[in-house]
């Protein structure tokens, strides 16, 4: 098959031919439609996370958001069907550990994804499957195997995020315009921050009732005015340093900040924070990591009903041969929005 191949770190990936993967007893072939290009994987180009325990073996093939049609089963699989249209999630749990089974299958990803390629594998397939509704296209569906579905997480499940409620948002890159237009789709009032004027129209675009340039106004300050003291909800869905402090620094009292961002070869893993302004604030911080697959069918319907349109954050689709240029453009931020392969 054809695939776009990681050989060394922060080298040029090539697209190459590349072997089919076998699939699993329990899991399925999808043949990919469309990919999704995260800036996980620009992380993992960079060679970060190894202070997590992170360290993909080399060569391989990255792209972990995509979405397409189930072209094989192996022999255990029970409910899934070769011709099923579906998103793979990017936490695939192993549906028998004691994360997945108490609910948190989201903390069980052992498996590497090969999204950016014209095949790639469901895990555990019956417990991971996430049918895709005919009225939702592969395009727009790809986006909701990691960025829209982490947003989605973080602002519902994780953030508890509630219409009487404003939400400050720290970064508009992919994930970052998701938690914008679900928590806007929630009723709460949304402040988006970022460095760039072109993501902050599109912020504008997806929902943000107010946006704050951080390279002309100090963002923290404009957050307290426009909300009179402080907001109830700050996101950093950045993870670098500056937006995690501002992050926390932007709520009021008893205010909640969710992490979503992860950490770059400046912090590597370790931010500094105003720890006495969370105790006397009774600030909580807390982390969200993708979804687990269970939350897939309340998502899509959302988005089949049209309360949520991920469609709306896509800027570009291109093939396969042109994804390493975005991931490249990921060093200078000068990537708007989501970019999605279709072409393969
Ligand atoms: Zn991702
Ligand atoms: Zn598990």
């Amino acid at each position: 098959m054809k695939a776009m191949v990681m050989e060394e770190v922060g080298k040029p990936m090539v697209v190459k031919d590349w072997p089919q993967p076998e699939c699993p007893a329990d899991g399925a072939i999808v043949r990919v439609e469309a990919s999704g290009i995260c800036r996980s994987d620009w992380h993992l180009w960079q060679g970060d996370w190894g202070w997590i325990g992170f360290r993909p073996r080399l060569p391989t093939i990255l792209g972990h958001e995509f979405a397409g049609v189930i072209e094989e089963v192996g022999k255990d699989v029970k409910t899934v069907k070769p011709g099923a249209r579906v998103v793979v999630p990017l936490a695939q749990g192993c549906g028998t550990c004691g994360d997945c089974r108490t609910g948190h299958s989201n903390q069980c990803m052992s498996q590497g994804m090969t999204g950016y390629a014209q095949y790639g594998v469901l895990h555990h397939a019956d417990f991971n499957f996430a049918p895709l509704p005919e009225k939702i296209d592969f395009v727009e569906a790809s986006s909701m195997g990691c960025r829209y579905v982490t947003a989605f997480h973080a602002i519902l499940d994780q953030g508890q995020v509630r219409s009487d409620e404003s939400v400050v948002v720290y970064g508009c890159g992919g994930v970052g315009l998701s938690a914008v237009q679900i928590a806007t789709a929630l009723g709460a009032r949304v402040i988006a921050v970022d460095l760039d004027d072109r993501k902050l129209e599109l912020a504008k675009k997806v929902g943000a009732s107010d946006v704050v340039n951080g390279k002309k106004t100090d963002p923290v300050k404009a957050v307290l005015d426009l909300t009179r003291g402080g907001a109830d909800v700050s996101v950093d869905a950045l993870g670098i340093a500056a937006t995690c402090r501002n992050s926390i620094l932007s709520l009021r009292k008893r205010g909640r900040h969710i992490q979503i961002g992860l950490t770059t070869q400046g912090e590597k893993g370790e931010v500094a924070l105003p720890i006495d302004q969370v105790v006397f604030k009774e600030l909580q911080i807390v982390g969200s990591l993708a979804i687990q697959s269970f939350r897939y069918p309340a998502l899509l319907d959302m988005v089949e009903r049209g309360r949520l349109a991920p469609r709306e954050l896509i800027t570009e689709t291109i093939p396969l041969e042109k994804a390493f240029n975005v991931i490249q453009q990921m060093s200078s931020f000068e990537n708007v929005g989501i970019s999605v392969i279709n072409q393969f």
